[in-house]
Formats: structure tokens, sequence, C-alpha cells
């Protein structure tokens, strides 16, 4: 595919669309999958949590008629904040400051303006909203790299995401980079032992078994990357 948007090009209009529809069929799909992870790793309400997320998600939907990439994004941070357990308030706080991407620094003007058109971010906008979100995830969570959480698998793909932007990859190419990264540290945190979350009383038990969390946000920067190529986010190393 050929494309020539710059990072600092807004993304195409439909993103935030096919973005969120994009989180709704590969984390929808891998419910069952990323709840087994819990079970065997957790105390296993991660697949309802999920679930309830995303019907909650879908309601918002149905009520809301989102347009806007904010409007859109909106409509999944306000499902995951409708859902306990630590996931429920940490993806809330990682969407909604995914939502904002677009914002920019100008804040209330920027955004009535986003609200006029599609409002779609740039691929910096994005990667720093993404970069964002980690910190609030951290800041909330208190969870560092190598706790076997959601952020071993977001910290990678940030870094992937701001080198591809400094580069000046394509957005597909960009994100490809960034989904690649989360796979294989969310991958890869099937070698750790939990320190944060209810996965940590289980510790060494956790071991062999990647963190939902983790493989969740890949799964999400996987619908990004989806949005941006127009492919399909593969599901199937979730087991
Ligand atoms: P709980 O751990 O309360 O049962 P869930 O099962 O809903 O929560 O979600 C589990 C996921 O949440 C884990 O796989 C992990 O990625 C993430 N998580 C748990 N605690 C934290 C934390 N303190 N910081 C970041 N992520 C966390
Ligand atoms: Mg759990």
């Amino acid at each position: 595919m050929t494309t020539t948007t710059t990072s600092t090009d807004p993304l195409p209009d439909d993103f935030g669309h096919a973005f969120i529809r994009g989180v709704h069929e590969s984390v929808g799909g891998a419910a069952e999958a990323l709840g087994d992870l819990d079970r065997r790793a957790g105390d296993g309400d991660f697949g309802t949590n999920v679930r309830t997320a995303l019907k909650l998600a879908a309601q918002n939907i149905e009520t809301e008629q989102p347009a806007t990439y904010r409007q859109w994004v909106t409509t999944m941070y306000m499902g995951w904040l409708g859902v306990g357990g630590t996931s429920g308030p940490l993806f809330g706080m990682f969407f909604r400051d995914l939502a904002k991407a677009a914002d920019g620094a100008e804040g209330e003007s920027a955004r009535v303006r986003a609200a006029d058109g599609a409002g779609s971010p740039s691929l910096a906008q994005f990667a720093e909203a993404l970069a964002a979100g980690q910190a609030t995830v951290q800041k909330y969570g208190e969870a560092d790299v190598g706790d076997k959480t959601m952020v071993d698998a977001l910290d990678p793909a940030v870094s992937a995401l701001r080198s591809a932007v400094e580069a000046g990859s394509s957005p597909s190419e960009a994100l490809a980079a960034a989904e690649k990264a989360a796979v294989d540290a969310a991958r890869a945190t099937a070698e750790t032992a939990a320190k944060r979350g209810r996965a940590s009383y289980v510790g060494e038990v956790a071991k062999g078994v990647i963190d939902p969390g983790a493989a969740a946000i890949a799964l999400v920067i996987g619908a990004a990357r989806a949005a941006a190529d127009g492919g399909d986010v593969d599901t199937a190393w979730i087991s």
C-alpha cells in the first residue's frame, strides 16, 4: 500500500471508527483466550471484564452515534470505566488519553475544531497519546516494566512508534513496528512472574503464561495498525 501521509498529517477521516471497530473484533474475539490466561495466572475475571467493557462500549455507540475520532474512542473509554477489577479503570484511563490525541496543545479550541470534522489525530499525535496513556497507567497502577502487566507491552510499543515517527515512516509501517514490539513483549511476559495485580498472588505459577493485559494492549495496537492498512489483527498467538 502506498501513502503520502506524513507523521504530522491527520490520519484518515475513518481512522477512529476503523480503530474502535478493530478493538471490538480483535479484543472481543480473543476474550475467551484472554480470560483463560487470567484463569491460569490470575483470578480469572479478565475475560468477563473484557466482555462487559465491550458490551458497554457497543451500547455507547448505539446511544452516542459517534462521528469524530474523539467520540469513537470515548465510547471505548467509557465502556472500560464501567468495569471493575484493576483493568477496568486502567484501560479506561488509557483509552481516555488516546481519545485526547487530536486535542493538541491548544486544548479546548482544538477540541471544538476537531468536533467540526472527523478530527483524526496525526500519527505523531497518536504516538504521544499512547505515551500519555502509558504514563497514566503507570501513575495509577504503579507497575514498572517487567512486572508482567500491560505496561510490558505498552513501553516497547511507545518506543517503536516514536522511533518510526522520528524516522518518517508511513502510518501503516510505524504502527506495524509498534504492533510487532507489543506482540513480542506480550509473548515474552510468559517468562516472568507477576509483581502487580491479582496474578502476583500466584507468583511462580504464572510462569509460562502470557499476561492477558499485555496481550490485550498488543491487540489494541494491532487494531490501530489494521485501521491504517486495512488488514486484519492476528490473535492466534494468544493461548
Ligand atoms: P485483576 O488483576 O484485578 O484481576 P483484571 O483481571 O481485570 O484485574 O486485569 C488483569 C490485567 O490487568 C493484568 O493482565 C495486567 O496486565 C493488568 N494489571 C493488573 N494490575 C496492574 C497494575 N498495577 N498496573 C498495570 N496493569 C495492571
Ligand atoms: Mg483478574
